[in-house]
């Protein structure tokens, strides 16, 4: 028979751990749909078809894309534990057979082994009945009589040809890339996140992201007592971030208003704190707008004066929605490493003037009481303050 190979396919394979009932066809709907997202906002004309197929995400290109650039986007979505690059023939042994020549014959190879696996039962064969006579076909055709023979080690081999019986198809690839884990962006809910240009908030947003929750950012700047540098930092991170989810929505609040009045009425060591749950105050607005079910920050236990479990506590005791905190058992190292990974590292360390360093005394106060807090708010008109930043609110 003669073997038809179909266009460009990409199986791409996730953990079903956990993947049981209603929550397996919503976690494989929106796998599908956030793959189908990316590769057609990266490959316009490659017009993806994307399909669910027995546990897995089969993606049809019309149109061939270069595979190291649709490694590098596939490589981004969450949900995805490996993808393969795979040649698809019909689901008959002759095919099968020659697929799997045929593919081997591209690579260098002195050792081989195949792994044929089968989600469609009543195919004739077993998996070890695949394996034994696709592997004969191989050594007839390569084996110790051709010259430099080739030879069957399943332990460790040189090339190992993947083969999976699917639906009415038989796949065959010799290569899986690990996928980024995790859970698809948008099962989980959405989150703010708030984003401050620094290296620690980014880092929090990749980690939500990856438990599959979308993210809304949310950056308070301080212009005009600082320059427009933290938000040309904020927009080129929250772009970087972008790859990592299908929609991103950046929101910048103006926030000199409130430290300004917070400068002329509170006294000095309680500045950063009450910057600080004013941020929550209005984060909670923007979720509720955007119907959003909790607020991340960048906080690390101990890092800095204002993260410490004191502070944080005093800070969070305004806010009615969770606080999460993605990298809060984190070393400064470990989220610098991650960040230098996700690509917001060089971002986040160009220089700008943070809003929360302003007007900030050289030893603010590192186990706050929230009584003093709750006092010192009561000299500033919260209602007003936390509305007027609303009203100034901008959408990117
Ligand atoms: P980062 O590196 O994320 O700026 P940091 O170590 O500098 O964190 P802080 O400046 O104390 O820590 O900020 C703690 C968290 O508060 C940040 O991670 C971020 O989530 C939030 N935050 C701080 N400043 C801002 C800002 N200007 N806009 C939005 N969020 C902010
Ligand atoms: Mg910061």
């Amino acid at each position: 028979m003669k073997q038809k190979l179909l266009a460009k396919t990409i199986i791409c394979h996730y953990d079903e751990i956990g993947l049981k009932g209603k929550n397996r066809k919503f976690f494989e709907d929106k796998l599908r749909d956030n793959i189908k997202q990316k590769l057609d906002e990266n490959f316009p004309d490659s017009a993806a078809r994307v399909k669910r197929i027995s546990g897995r995400i089969i993606v049809n290109l019309a149109k061939p894309a270069d595979e190291n650039e649709i490694k590098e986007v596939l490589k981004n979505i969450f949900g995805i534990a490996y993808f393969a690059f795979a040649v698809g023939c019909e689901q008959e042994m002759g095919a099968i057979k020659k697929t799997a020549l045929e593919i081997l014959s591209e690579k260098e190879f002195g050792t081989f082994r195949i792994s044929a696996q089968r989600s469609k039962k009543e195919f004739p064969l077993t998996s070890q009945e695949i394996n034994a006579e696709v592997g004969e076909y191989v050594l007839e055709n390569f084996g110790e009589k051709a010259e430099g023979g080739v030879r069957v080690n399943l332990k460790n081999p040189d090339a190992n040809c993947f083969i999976e019986i699917v639906d009415s198809f038989a796949f065959l690839y010799l290569e899986k890339t690990r996928g980024a884990g995790g859970l698809p962006v948008g099962i989980s809910g959405k989150v703010v996140v708030l984003l401050s240009g620094g290296i620690d908030s980014p880092v929090a947003a990749y980690y939500i992201l990856k438990r599959g929750a979308s993210a809304v950012f949310l950056h308070f700047h301080s212009i005009p007592f600082t320059s427009r540098a933290s938000l040309e930092k904020t927009k080129e991170l929250a772009g970087i971030l972008s790859k990592f989810q299908p929609e991103t929505k950046l929101f910048l609040a103006p926030f000199s208003e409130i430290q300004k009045e917070i400068m002329k009425k509170s006294p000095p060591k309680l500045r950063v704190i009450l910057y600080r749950r004013f941020m929550m105050r209005i984060a909670e607005r923007v979720a509720e707008r955007e119907k959003a079910l909790a607020i991340v920050t960048g906080e690390s236990l101990g890092q800095v004066a204002s993260q410490t479990l004191e502070n944080i506590s005093a800070i969070e005791k305004c806010s009615e929605l969770p606080i999460l905190r993605p990298v809060i058992g984190f070393d400064k190292k470990e989220i610098i490493a991650k960040a230098e990974e996700i690509g917001t590292y060089d971002v986040s360390v160009l220089p700008h003037e943070d809003c929360c360093s302003l007007f900030v005394p050289k030893r603010p106060e590192t186990k706050a009481k929230i009584k003093e807090v709750e006092k010192a708010e009561e000299e500033l008109d919260i209602e007003n303050l936390v509305a007027e930043a609303i009203k100034n609110l901008e959408a990117e």
